[in-house]
């Protein structure tokens, strides 16, 4: 077992541990968010043939070449193509087809004119202006070819993807599948939210806090419950997480008197790879694997809320997301200013929690606070996780760093754009 991993290192054996998941077959209204694990090829033109962009009149252009309002062209009605019909009459010269918006065009016209350049007049219509050749005329094929690769193996699925989809008939597609992440807490001092918490109980948060990081991304936590500081509980609760694609446990990692977690996981067949990543809050992070095909990943996260947070954010939601399918595993980055000075001792890479601004072009950061492994307080605040590398011990006011932005509503805006 590889002891007190950088960060960069502690992901690099991660992601190579980490499978993309295999394909599952859902129905496309459960499709939404989920990753395509095949390619989709159009079996149809999309339109299907060429249409109208109007309500108006399919016509022969060449019949309309000298109209003006001064002097109109007449021509007769001949029939109707209704939205939804197939025509079976050829529009012929002196003639024209009254039509509506996506209806086909009939053979013979190769232009339309719209009804506000016409005027009826019995079983006439009065033609106002020219109508060139392909105007107001969608072509067929011009959004989508038969045969073509319309959304590519690994494309997320948004509303556009299901309409799409939907489109091309498509009412099951192939997706990656989730990875159910089973949760479990170890502590003797550990309760449910709605437990008892006198005598120097608390509430088990993490294992809401975890179970909240991965339902937003779209992964399916499997809540295992709290296990007891004894080697028998611990064994109970991991036997019930085994058949998980992934095992998340929070405390028991570290160096306690009572922390059994790594042993007992070990006799239990998974082997750790590594202990201790070099970063604050969350140092003592284990990861290992269960043997076998299907064994789970295994992250043994630290037991402090915000450790076993960021550990989480840093760790496993990129692991989550590389089994999903996703392209891009990582958080945006942006480079933000220092609303104040930041000082740390060498030697751990920093996680600060931030709050972001923007000023002008440019955004500023500012600490929530009390950075403190326990103050979860810090977390509700921070929209932004600023990098102070391990090096460094000090960042100043004004100087530039990256921030990973953890609050997707900092992109959002109180005014429209337009
Ligand atoms: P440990 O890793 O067991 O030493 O725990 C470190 C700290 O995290 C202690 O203060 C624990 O009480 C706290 N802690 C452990 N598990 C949880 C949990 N599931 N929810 C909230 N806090 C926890
Ligand atoms: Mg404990």
């Amino acid at each position: 077992m590889k002891q007190s991993l950088t960060p960069a290192e502690a992901q690099g054996i991660i992601q190579d541990e980490t499978p993309v998941l295999g394909p599952e077959r859902v129905a496309l209204s459960d499709a939404l968010g989920r990753v395509l694990a095949e390619s989709v090829a159009a079996t149809r033109d999309l339109p299907p043939a060429d249409n109208s962009a109007m309500d108006g009149y399919a016509l022969r252009s060449s019949d309309v070449a000298g109209a003006s309002a001064e002097q109109p062209t007449r021509l007769r009605v001949a029939f109707a193509v209704p939205a939804g019909s197939t025509p079976t009459q050829e529009v012929e010269a002196g003639t024209a087809a009254r039509i509506l918006t996506g209806a086909p065009i009939p053979a013979g016209a190769d232009s339309v004119i719209r009804q506000e350049d016409t005027q009826l007049e019995g079983d006439d219509v009065l033609v106002k202006v020219a109508s060139p050749p392909r105007d107001n005329v969608r072509d067929v094929g011009e959004d989508v070819r038969s045969g073509e690769v319309v959304l590519p193996a690994g494309r997320r699925v948004g509303p556009a993807e299901v309409g799409m989809l939907a489109s091309l008939g498509r009412t099951v597609v192939t997706v990656h599948q989730r990875p159910r992440v089973a949760i479990l807490s170890s502590g003797d001092e550990l309760v449910e939210p709605d437990g008892d918490v006198a005598g120097g109980r608390i509430v088990s948060s993490n294992s809401y806090s975890i179970a909240a990081q991965c339902a937003e991304i779209g992964a399916e936590p499997v809540y295992i419950g709290i296990a007891n500081d004894t080697r028998e509980d611990i064994d109970r609760h991991f036997r019930a997480a085994l058949r998980a694609d992934v095992i998340v446990s929070s405390a028991g990692v570290s160096v306690g008197d009572r922390d059994y977690v790594r042993d007992v996981i070990e006799k239990l067949g998974c082997s750790l790879i590594f202990w201790g990543v070099k970063m604050k809050p969350g140092y003592p992070l284990a990861f290992g694997r269960f043997s076998g095909e299907a064994g789970p990943l295994v992250f043994g996260l630290p037991g402090n809320p915000v450790s076993a947070m960021m550990t989480f954010e840093q760790f496993v939601r990129p692991a989550l997301r590389k089994m999903m399918g996703f392209p891009k595993w990582y958080r945006p980055v942006v480079r933000a200013r220092l609303g104040e000075t930041l000082t740390k001792k060498s030697g751990r890479l920093h996680f600060v929690r931030v709050t972001l601004e923007r000023r002008g072009d440019e955004i500023t950061a500012i600490s929530t606070g009390n950075q403190s492994s326990g103050v979860l307080r810090s977390m509700t605040r921070a929209q932004g996780l600023l990098i102070f590398p391990a090096d460094a011990s000090e960042m100043s006011e004004g100087s530039e760093a990256d921030v990973q932005v953890i609050d997707e509503a900092f992109f959002s805006s109180e005014k429209p754009a337009f």
